[in-house]
């Protein structure tokens, strides 16, 4: 009978992955049980959601045999099997579902320590054996098929017997070389402690058959004989990580869980593991990730927590159960009060599972915000990987989540030169200090230097410099924090000016009339106002917008969409208190032409003030060198 091949890839990575110096190779019986686990929970999914399969569920369970003289160790489900066409496609293509990750991390690295990080799956088995055979016969169907290889030079399959629904993996395991010893995996010792280190969660029993001794019946009471016999034993305590006791789970446990079950290497930044009794009763185990994957803000990134229901996995991924702006956490939910004779698509609507996102909502918020206080470095990791999305989720839906949120963002204090939240900002604000003053734009450095911010910073005042696009939105969403309006201190009125400053002011503007009508007009179109300011400080100029869009918020829109044509108006400010603006003035009367450079030079100042482009720079550097002349 004609083998037929592995694909291509599929081969190479085989190769790479048995020929590998890999240590862990003890990895493949957890593997191995993960499928046959997953294989149960089909069947018992599928026989909750179709009345016509019954299926009594203390048969689920996974039997491992050992036979020691021939070397072959076989690992049994009850599941719901594969038929023919299913054994081509999932044994017969390396990279598929879970192995995905790998491959990718695989190419970008050719690390072969990775193999330990993702679930290598089925595959895993050829680290250990020369040659597998899986017997599986489907539920509902009659004919059971084999499938056979010896990994490098592809498989065959031929029809086969088998009494129940289910798997077998059969596995001949490799002789034993200096470095590795392979019959260790037949050894009854070791595949107890391996099953209770990688599968001790698993929820059905993981049975074996073992020895023990036992007093003889008739031995006599000086001489005590003892026989020895042999019985089926369970392996696994059953027990899910998460339904066990806080305290009797160990940090590695529950990051060695996270890691198997999320594919995630990194150490998470936080586990939360708590019950919620109530009108819906449920346990949860949560993790905050310490670093964001690779695919987060793409649209690829699948979000949501797994769903149990008494014991029985529902969903891969709950979308439901978190809300956006917490939509990198990762865990699993369990809950028996959930209705389970629904679709999938009904268990969406469900109220109960409102009630259940709803608490974890409440929770992650709490778990975050102590954090926060007691462990800020953690923290700001945290928000360096999700800090985004909390700030999306604060926006979205013009604030409705703003209260879960607002009190998670950071940003960078100018005072402080580090980040804060809002809360601090507030409460370290100044005596007389009415608004919540921020600036937006390319870095904290160039964004601390602006005239404005200096003039505040002069008072005593703090000033939060916003550097990502979606900053800027949030005061607009927000519009108060604890009850403090936000201020954008390079485009809106500082507040700064008593009356009578403000009337001194006008009376210098109406005195320089002639001055600003003549930069303006020497200026041709390119400012719509120019107007004398009193919040420059030490600068000469200053470009602000004339309407309510900052020209930050401007490059974002133009960048979303090149075809945004609605540039703010600008307005020039001059300090009348400059020597460079009096030395204008001066030259105004005596020799206007050079003046008019002046102006143009002063216009120019003000654009690279506020990190607008100009527009022909050559012509800039030439007024400049005229000027020295
Ligand atoms: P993964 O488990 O990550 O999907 P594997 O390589 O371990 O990747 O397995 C590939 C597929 O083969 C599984 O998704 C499943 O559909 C099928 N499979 C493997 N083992 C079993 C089993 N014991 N019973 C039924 N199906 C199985």
């Amino acid at each position: 009978m004609a083998k037929k091949q592995f694909k291509a890839e599929s081969k190479r990575l085989l190769d790479l992955m048995i020929n590998s110096i890999y240590t862990h190779k003890e990895i493949f019986l957890r593997e191995i049980i993960s499928n046959a686990s997953d294989a149960m929970d089909k069947l018992a999914y599928t026989a909750l959601t179709d009345d016509k399969i019954a299926i009594d569920r203390s048969e689920l369970k996974i039997t491992i045999t050992r036979a020691e003289d021939a070397g072959i160790l076989t690992v049994s489900d009850r599941g719901i099997g594969m038929t023919k066409e299913e054994l081509e496609e999932n044994l017969g293509t390396i990279c598929k579902s879970g192995s995905l990750g790998f491959k990718q991390e695989m190419e970008e690295t050719e690390d072969i320590d990775i193999i330990g990080q993702f679930g290598v799956g089925f595959y895993a088995a050829f680290m250990v054996a020369d040659s597998v055979t899986v017997i599986s016969k489907k539920y509902g169907q009659d004919t059971a098929w084999k499938w056979v290889s010896d990994g490098a030079d592809g498989y065959t399959i031929t029809e086969a017997e088998r009494e129940y629904p289910g798997t077998d993996v059969i596995m001949t395991l490799k002789k034993d070389t200096e470095d590795e010893k392979y019959t260790r995996f037949l050894q009854e010792y070791e595949i107890r402690s391996l099953v209770k280190k990688y599968s001790d969660y698993i929820r059905y029993p993981i049975c074996m058959e073992v020895s023990k001794s036992r007093l003889k019946e008739d031995s006599p009471e000086d001489k005590p004989e003892y026989e020895s016999y042999t019985e089926m034993d369970t392996l696994n305590s059953m027990v899910p990580i998460w339904q066990r006791n806080k305290k009797d789970v160990t940090e590695e446990e529950y990051n060695s869980f996270y890691r198997e079950k999320f594919f995630d290497y990194n150490k998470p930044a936080k586990v939360i593991s708590f019950n919620a009794e109530g009108s819906v009763s449920f346990k949860t185990l949560l993790y905050i990730p310490s670093k964001a994957p690779f695919d987060y803000y793409s649209k690829d990134f699948e979000a949501g927590l797994q769903l149990y229901s008494s014991g029985v996995m529902i969903m891969e991924s709950c979308k439901d159960l978190l809300p956006e702006h917490f939509s990198f956490v990762r865990g699993v939910v369990d809950s028996q009060d959930l209705s389970l004779n629904i679709s999938r698509e009904l268990l969406q609507h469900d109220r109960q599972l409102k009630v259940i996102a709803k608490g974890i909502e409440k929770k992650i918020k709490f778990e975050l915000l102590s954090m926060q206080e007691n462990d800020r470095d953690a923290y700001e990791q945290v928000f360096a990987a999700f800090g985004r999305q909390l700030k999306y989720g604060t926006v979205a839906q013009y604030g409705a989540h703003k209260e879960a949120t607002q009190d998670l963002l950071l940003f960078y204090s100018n005072a402080q030169q580090k980040l804060i939240t809002l809360k601090q900002y507030v409460e370290a604000m100044a005596e007389g200090q009415e608004k919540i003053y921020y600036v937006s734009g390319e870095s904290p450095e160039r964004l601390s230097k602006l005239p404005q911010v200096k003039l505040l910073a002069d008072k005593g005042y703090d000033v939060l410099l916003f550097t990502e696009e979606v900053d800027e939105f949030i005061p607009q969403t927000l519009m108060t924090y604890s009850e403090k309006s936000f201020c954008n201190a390079a485009t809106e009125d500082l507040g700064l000016q008593s009356e009578e400053e403000k009337e001194q002011l006008k009376q210098q503007t109406e005195q320089k009339q002639s001055l600003l009508t003549f930069v303006k007009d020497s200026l041709d179109q390119k400012v719509s106002q120019v107007r004398l300011s009193a919040n420059l400080g030490d600068a000469p100029v200053c470009m602000v917008p004339g309407t309510g869009m900052s020209f930050e918020m401007e490059k974002y829109m133009k960048r979303m969409n090149p075809e945004f044509n609605f540039p703010t108006e600008r307005i020039l400010e001059l300090n009348p208190q400059h020597p460079a603006v009096q030395a204008l003035e001066i030259k105004m009367a005596q020799d206007p032409e050079t003046a008019k450079d002046y102006a143009a030079l002063l216009c120019a100042q003000a654009q690279l003030l506020a990190d607008l482009p100009l527009e022909d720079p050559a012509a800039y550097t030439e007024l400049v060198c005229k000027l020295m002349k």
